[in-house]
């Protein structure tokens, strides 16, 4: 295949993870331009600037390099974003005409970047691919008290009648597309995530809980944004309802210590709750450093409201961790109840708190249930999670000129 146009307009792929607005949309959009670079293409990730520190071109690997481009001030938050849109597409034919550079495909992700690669696809007339990752109305609909605006949902239906193809990590998102926003089920393609397999691998616990520091009997674990719709009160409510409670320590990863309303939140919740010393916020923590940590977990929970995926549970897989999540989204397509961890249908912290309990007091179980979930997790790697995504491509652009040569 030839040049491939991957749009990420506020994700940028290099920016530190876990902050307010980086997850695991960055961690996508790196994964797969490295591994469509392994398997033979030619990558660019167009992506804003988001600070003056940054180079305008980063080498990803040989074949995929990230390009920032000016649109707006740098710390402008997502929400601000959508007028500077014609500021990017500017700065995007500029760069493209100053290297002479030519697409095959375009794949936009969010639907920010979905409102681009419509432009772009009428400038150069090659297919537009789009990955929603969330979606406004299933987002709405996970929970009450989220906002969304109706520019974003108007502009994904508009994604969603004129680009090529749809592509989705999980069938419900598929149905959410046809249900809720009308949307043609034959252009959407179906293709989980996947999960980084070298970096992520078992590590001795004992080991791993020494390099952190701790010295409790137990470990649980949360890795993610601080965000209300990841159900984190939830988790602290379950904690202090555990009988080996006084035990057991819980990790909280993802958020800045400064400045972050939510995080705040939380850490007022956990000592009203009494669980100020058993409670620590580390911030977020470099991706390169999670291995340990979720290593050092006894358990990882991820009581989320929604998740369009949910990365952080496959990774904590793919580290032999078990893992007690809501049955929401992606969670329910790669963790098997009862053999890999727990799902669990309700957002209250009683059965939180009472599979928490079971899988800590219970060793053998324990490990037998991060066996079952390594297991799974070296199912999902990005090389194939690429591969899969390539063959879509192929196809569509198959059908794109057969289709423009009839017309
Ligand atoms: N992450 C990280 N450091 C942190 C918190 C999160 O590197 O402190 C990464 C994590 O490894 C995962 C991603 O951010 O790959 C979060 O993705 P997920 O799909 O779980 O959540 P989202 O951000 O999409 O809601």
């Amino acid at each position: 295949m030839g040049r491939i146009a991957l749009l990420s307009f506020h994700g940028c792929p290099v920016a530190r993870l876990g902050e307010k607005d980086t997850g695991g949309m960055n961690v996508y959009v790196l994964q797969l331009a490295r591994e469509f670079a392994k398997q033979g293409n030619h990558v660019d990730v167009y992506t804003r600037f988001h600070d003056p520190e940054d180079p305008q071109v980063v080498d990803l690997c040989a074949g995929a390099r990230v390009i920032h481009l000016k649109a707006g001030p740098y710390d402008t938050t997502k929400q601000d974003l959508y007028q500077y849109i014609p500021e990017f597409l500017n700065a995007l034919y500029s760069f493209q005409r100053s290297e002479g550079l030519e697409y095959e495909i375009i794949h936009s992700h969010y639907w920010l970047s979905g409102r681009i690669g419509l432009a772009l696809r009428e400038k150069w007339n090659v297919p537009h691919v789009s990955t929603f990752h969330t979606l406004a109305k299933t987002k709405l609909r996970a929970r009450a008290g989220e906002r969304e605006s109706d520019l974003r949902s108007a502009t994904e239906k508009r994604v969603i009648d004129e680009a090529d193809m749809l592509i989705v990590s999980t069938e419900q998102e598929k149905d959410d597309i046809v249900s809720l926003y009308d949307g043609r089920r034959r252009a959407i393609e179906v293709v989980p995530a996947g999960v980084d397999l070298e970096l992520f691998q078992p590590m001795d616990e004992t080991y791993a809980k020494g390099v952190l520091g701790l010295s409790d009997k137990h470990v649980v674990l949360y890795v993610g944004r601080i965000e209300p719709l990841k159900g984190i009160d939830i988790l602290l409510q379950s904690l202090a309802m555990l009988e080996e409670g006084s035990d057991t320590r819980l990790l909280i990863v993802g958020g800045s210590l400064e400045g972050d309303e939510e995080l705040d939140r939380m850490k007022n919740m956990a000592e009203e709750l009494g669980l100020g010393d058993r409670v620590t916020f580390t911030g977020s923590v470099s991706q390169t450093d999670l291995p340990i940590y979720y290593a050092a977990a006894d358990v990882f929970v991820l009581p989320s409201h929604y998740e369009s995926f949910g990365l952080v549970a496959l990774e904590a897989m793919a580290c032999g961790t078990p893992v007690v999540a809501s049955r929401v989204g992606g969670l329910k397509t790669f963790i098997k109840h009862g053999e890999s961890g727990y799902l669990i249908p309700w957002r209250c912290p009683d059965p939180f708190a009472q599979r928490i309990e079971t899988l800590l007091a219970n060793e053998a179980l324990r490990k037998a249930m991060g066996a079952a979930a390594r297991t799974k997790a070296l199912e999902m790697s990005w090389s194939g999670v690429a591969g899969v995504m390539l063959e879509c491509y192929a196809g569509l652009m198959d059908d794109y000129w057969e289709s423009a040569a009839g017309a």
